[in-house]
Parts: structure tokens; sequence; C-alpha cells
């Protein structure tokens, strides 16, 4: 007997909700009721300097303004997942990780790891040098009495591979592409590598659709997955939304925040019309239902490059 599929919305409520994310969040969605699966709604609100309940909100009322539904997780699925209040749960599994010997406290500021002039791994955070892995016990115990140290994973040199649905293989080699990466940063708050690994396998998540961005962060969650012993879900990458000057399309391209786009008096199906065609589901960009959206998707036809949209006067 198969195992239905579950996915996943994992939004960060850091600010309104803009068609970057609609995209990922249209094709998660399409992946997922294709399959007849179920689709657990979590806020990824791990920091809180930059995430609000308010924001989360506003989430799910533009997620269900396009009628991208959920089944467990939010207002409308019995209990809300918000990641602050599962600080227990992250701190469980990492000690289970301490348990096996893999964690150190890091004193490293920011600062101090920009100037080691360290190698960028693939996502763009330097590649740690071990500086605190070498420190000597009564070393770690002066410095601990100044400051409070990130945990940070040591890694092994092993290269991790997958193949994702969508872009094909992806290899990293642990400690020479990505480093001793953190968990738990100085200020207390894990680290998204740590909780999206427990989360997607304590609410059973099988299948894991999102922006091509993090794919140099599944070699990470994998291994993470294996020592934790928790099955790894399958992967599609999908492709980002980019303005024409190649960044990636943000909440700075303000006409493209679902406020300002209802507020142009926008329908959903216009929308809905608009990242299908960039997804390459429909040749012509024109209004299109989500049944209709259904009856058309297919694997084969998401595409796996980037998008260039004409973000217009959005930029001034
Ligand atoms: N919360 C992340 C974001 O909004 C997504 C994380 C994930 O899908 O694994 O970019």
């Amino acid at each position: 007997m198969s195992i239905p599929v579950t996915g996943r919305f994992a939004p960060s409520p850091s600010g309104r909700m803009h068609l970057g994310n609609a995209f990922s969040c249209l094709l998660t969605w399409l992946f997922v009721r294709s399959a007849g699966g179920r689709i657990v709604l979590r806020h990824e609100d791990l920091d809180p300097q930059r995430c609000s309940r308010e924001k989360a909100d506003l989430l799910e009322e533009d997620l269900l303004w396009l009628g991208l539904d959920w089944d467990e997780g939010g207002s409308r699925g019995g209990e809300r997942y918000y990641q602050s209040n599962r600080f227990d749960l992250y701190a469980h599994y990492l000690n289970c990780l301490d348990e096996m010997g893999l964690l150190y406290p890091c004193f490293c500021s920011r600062g101090e790891l920009h100037a080691a002039g360290a190698p960028h791994a693939s996502d763009g955070t330097p590649l740690y040098p071990g500086t605190c892995k070498r420190l000597s016990p009564a070393r770690r115990a002066e410095k601990a009495a100044l400051r409070r140290p990130a945990l940070r994973i040591a890694v092994p040199e092993r290269v991790i591979s997958l193949t994702d649905g969508l872009q094909g293989v992806y290899s990293e080699n642990l400690a020479t592409d990505c480093g001793d990466f953190i968990l738990r940063r100085s200020d207390g708050v894990f680290a998204y590598q740590l909780a999206v690994v427990v989360d997607d396998a304590l609410m059973g998540v099988n299948q894991v659709v999102r922006g091509r961005d993090l794919l140099s962060s599944t070699p990470r969650q994998l291994w993470l997955q294996a020592l934790l012993g928790f099955d790894h879900p399958a992967y599609y990458h999908v492709p980002l939304l980019l303005a024409p000057d190649g960044r990636r399309l943000s909440k700075r391209d303000g006409d493209f925040d679902l406020g300002a786009v209802r507020a142009s008096g926008a329908s959903p199906e216009a929308v809905l019309g608009r990242l299908a065609f960039w997804a390459g589901l429909i040749d012509r960009e024109e209004a299109v239902s989500l049944p209709e959206l259904l009856g058309v998707f297919r694997l084969d036809r998401v595409r796996r490059e980037d998008i260039v949209v004409d973000t217009g006067s959005g930029q001034g």
C-alpha cells in the first residue's frame, strides 16, 4: 500500500506574501492535490525580530484568497502550527545530537567569520574554519564566562546526494562545500535547518516542494534526518522568480506583494493565470481557475529554470 502524499506550506511570516511565495505555494498545492494528498500549513516564525502573528494571519488570508487551502495547521485546520511554539521539540532533538558528541559551542562573531576570509559555501554563508572546535576545555570555559555561544554541529567528510524531482542530481561534500553549521544561535533561536527537519518528520511530510534557493540546504537536512532516524521526503525545488537585474523577487518589489496585487483589483484567477504561465503550465497569460489548473498539471510541464519577470514601474 502506498503512503498518501503529505506536503506543506512553510511560509515565514516576516512580511506580506509576494508573488514569488505565491508561486511556490501554488506549485506545492498542485503537486499535492494532483496526487490526492494533504497539506500542512506551518508558520516558520523562528526569528521573533522579523516575524509576527499579524503577518501570519495575513499570509493565511492571501493563501485563501487565491484558493490555496490546506488540511492541517492553520486557522482552518485545528491547532495552528507556529515554530515559535515548538522550541521544546527542537531542544529535545538538539539534545539527541549532543548526546552523539556532534555539537560544540562556537563563540565567533559574524564579523570574525567574515574577517577570517573563509571561502563561501554554496548558499553564501562563510565556510566555518573550525576555530572553536579546536578550543581547549579551559579556553572554552573562559569564553563561556563572557559570552553565550552558538551551537554548531561537526560535519563529516562525506558526499551527500539527492535526486531532486525537478533539478535532478545534486551533491555536496558536507565538509568542503558546507562546513560545520549552526543549530542554535547565540541568542537561543533554533536554526532553520534543525527546525525544518524536526517539523517535516513529526508532521509526516513526505513531499517537499519549495524554492530552488533551498536546494543547497537539502544535503544538510538529509544528513540530519539520517542522524535522527527520520525518513527522507521527496524533494522538488521549483524555479525562482527574478527581477530583470537577476535579484530574487522580494518584498522590495512592492507591486508584487499580494496587498498591492489585490488593491489593483486583480481577480484570484488572473493572478493564478499569471503564476501558471510563469510556471509553464499554460501557454498564454489568462485567467484560470484552480480546478482548470489541476486538469492540466503535469510534472514534465513545470519549468526548471528561474524566471525573469518584468517588475515594471515597481522599480521606480
Ligand atoms: N520558511 C522558508 C521560506 O519561507 C521555507 C522553508 C522550506 O520550505 O523548507 O523561505
